[in-house]
């Protein structure tokens, strides 16, 4: 796994005694290294090519400068480009319009959406100040909706009352309706999950948004599903389009893989981060703490 990675490079890198540029060779011999452990934590093949490409570039011909080993140096350049390659600063997410401000959140079944949306909806409201409105649009199944309104009792956010025999649409609709006439700051738009993507979850989804105008559209992307968080947000993304990515599960064992491989493959920021199943266990991201994870 991940575990040892810096050791790993300079364990190589350290047993050449000349100084002065590093070579192919040698860098080639480190990459190897990051290639395993990037595949071992699942990050996608692509993103391994292009990211060991990036760091060659890069170190083959840097000249290893006197206070530190070559070692040092290629784990000082896979660190800079990993923390690149995750996108730099913390992301907020952007409010920045009319109010009420429609927010949706869009993923698979069980990837933790009902749960993120009750944790950001808490957070704005505490500590922004902004008053929140929460609504479910999983009309398939009716303990998803209950899910909600009963995290949205413990976190004090109000939910959208549940009417029976609406559409996702209708629901949308009406939960801005009563945002607006309730003088909300931002509408919360939890969609239905499926355990798989299919054509009928994205055209719900699609036309949610098309009705809704939506200022972020977050994905929800569980970091422990590797590979799948990779091809999930590529179809979101293809498909509806995304403004960002909150993972959760972070405080798994996952090695941060699918971080890298969703902010590589969509280009688009982790917002935020779920780091356990408590109403306050969300953070912001902080890519060198995940490249720090990949290094070990
Ligand atoms: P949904 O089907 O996507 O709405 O998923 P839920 O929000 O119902 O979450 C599914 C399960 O994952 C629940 O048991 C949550 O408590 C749990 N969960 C959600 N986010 C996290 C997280 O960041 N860490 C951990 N450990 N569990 C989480």
């Amino acid at each position: 796994m991940f575990d040892g990675l810096s050791e790993k490079l300079s364990g190589i890198l350290d047993k050449l005694t000349r100084r002065g540029a590093l070579t192919e060779e040698d860098v080639n011999a480190a990459l190897r290294e990051v290639r395993r452990a990037l595949i071992e934590a699942d990050v996608a093949l692509e993103v391994v090519r292009s990211f060991t490409d990036k760091v060659r570039s890069r170190a083959v011909g840097a000249e290893v400068v006197k206070s530190v080993t070559p070692g040092q140096m290629v784990v000082k350049i896979v660190h800079d480009t990993l923390v690149e390659t995750l996108g730099s600063d913390a992301d907020p997410i952007n409010l920045d319009a009319v109010p009420p401000v429609p927010i949706l959140m869009v993923g698979l079944q069980g990837s933790g959406k009902t749960t993120s949306t009750a944790k950001i909806a808490r957070r704005l409201q505490d500590r922004q100040g902004r008053k929140v409105l929460m609504a479910s649009l999983d009309t398939r199944r009716p303990a998803a909706m209950e899910q909600l309104s009963v995290l949205g009792q413990q976190v004090g956010v109000a939910t959208l009352p549940i009417v029976a025999g609406q559409n996702a649409v209708q629901i949308a609709r009406r939960a801005l309706e009563a945002a607006r006439l309730g003088g909300f700051d931002v509408v919360m738009l939890d969609t239905a999950g499926r355990t798989t993507v299919d054509e009928a979850l994205m055209t719900e989804v699609a036309e949610v948004k098309a009705q809704t105008q939506p200022h972020e559209v977050l994905l929800v992307a569980d970091a422990l599903t590797g590979q799948d968080a990779v091809n999930t947000a590529r179809a979101f993304d293809g498909r509806v389009g995304v403004t960002g990515i909150v993972l959760t599960r972070v405080d798994g064992d996952g090695r941060g893989g699918a971080a890298l491989s969703m902010r590589a493959v969509t280009g688009k920021p982790i917002k935020l981060v779920g780091t356990g199943e408590k109403m306050d266990a969300l953070d912001e991201f902080h890519p060198a703490r995940i490249a720090n994870r990949i290094l070990g």
